[in-house]
């Protein structure tokens, strides 16, 4: 007598390899049969040993391992109607179940919508399903996309992210000066604004050049896009700076010199405001190129790149105009 029909174990009997959940011929006494019925399930054999039955839902229909004693003395849990209500949850909140974690119990893995994996309680995924994300927020945290935003800040002003605050300070980092190999604290404030000088060499935030840029690449199976950003050194540190895989071919289409990164910085969200409100057609979702490039900015269909490339000629124009700072 097999059963086709997956065999849900409990949390603790989880470590039990599946084949002792064999079919334990006995017969089955007229008393389980009413226990169960009364709470909503069959009897559907005995399995493992004296102490097991397997449990029919009558809801969802599917089998569950438990003790006769659980049986007798509580109400057992349906693991098929717990699963569907875990993925469901997860749904509802924005994300997609993954996998339970077996060591603990109210924790399990999800993938978040930038397509990254996180392991969150369930608990609070059925909160977040229940009243969903409290106005403009997204109800979750990736510590991955936030651990690149900060390496592309970096680098954009021409540092590199080495790790964790050595003081412990969640709200600073530990950076390196590429040019001069400095490493010291900086605040994600001013990580966010490149306002930050250097204590090694003397170089300050406000004085430092930089440069816009327009990076031309190509992602097999997607064709040409373009990126338009900022950095302290597009040529030299470009393909590191993004994460490009070595199977992308990126070329550099444009750069313009920038007094400052702070001025580059501001240049750069302006342009990137201009093409979300008045291209957004030209716009790509970063999330479709997550595994081929760590951008936080938007990325571009190659229709983009003229009308990049006449901003970028505005930008020169205006920026020549000024007086030297
Ligand atoms: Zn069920
Ligand atoms: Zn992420
Ligand atoms: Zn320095």
């Amino acid at each position: 007598m097999t059963n086709k029909k997956t065999l849900h174990l409990p949390r603790r009997s989880r470590n039990v390899p599946m084949s002792e959940w064999r079919t334990y011929e006995r017969p089955i006494p007229a008393a389980w049969h009413a226990m169960a019925k009364r709470k909503g399930f069959r009897v559907d054999r005995r399995v493992r040993d004296r102490y097991h039955v397997a449990l029919e839902c009558k809801r969802c229909g599917a089998h569950t391992a438990h003790k006769v004693y659980t049986l007798r003395s509580a109400q057992p849990i349906c693991g098929g109607c717990r699963a569907s209500r875990q993925h469901r949850n997860a749904t509802k909140a924005g994300l997609v179940f993954h996998d339970r974690d077996e060591a603990h119990r109210h924790y399990a893995t999800y993938t978040l919508p930038c397509g990254h994996k996180t392991r969150l309680q369930r608990g609070r995924v059925a909160l977040l399903a229940k009243d969903g994300p409290p106005p403009g927020h997204s109800g979750y945290h990736c510590s991955i996309c936030h651990a690149e935003k900060l390496q592309e800040m970096a680098a954009n002003n021409g540092w590199s992210l080495v790790g964790a605050d050595p003081e412990g300070d969640a709200n600073y980092r530990l950076l390196t000066h590429d040019v001069c190999g400095h490493r010291q604290r900086v605040a994600t404030a001013n990580l966010e604004t490149g306002r930050f000088g250097c204590g090694g060499c003397g170089e300050s935030w406000v004085s430092a050049p930089s440069a816009l840029y327009m990076l031309r690449f190509n992602v097999p199976g997607f064709g040409p896009c373009v990126k338009l950003g900022y950095s302290r050194n597009p040529m030299s540190r470009l393909r590191y700076q993004l994460g490009l895989r070595d199977d992308v071919e990126a070329e550099l289409i444009d750069e313009v010199s920038m007094p400052t990164g702070q001025s580059a910085l501001q240049v750069e969200k302006g342009l990137h405001r201009h093409l979300q409100t008045y291209h957004s057609d030209k716009v790509i979702p970063t999330i479709d190129l997550i595994d081929w490039i760590n951008v936080t900015s938007e990325i571009y269909t190659a229709h983009a790149e003229p009308i990049i490339r006449r901003m970028l000629d505005d930008v020169e124009t205006s920026h020549g105009s000024r007086p030297d700072q």
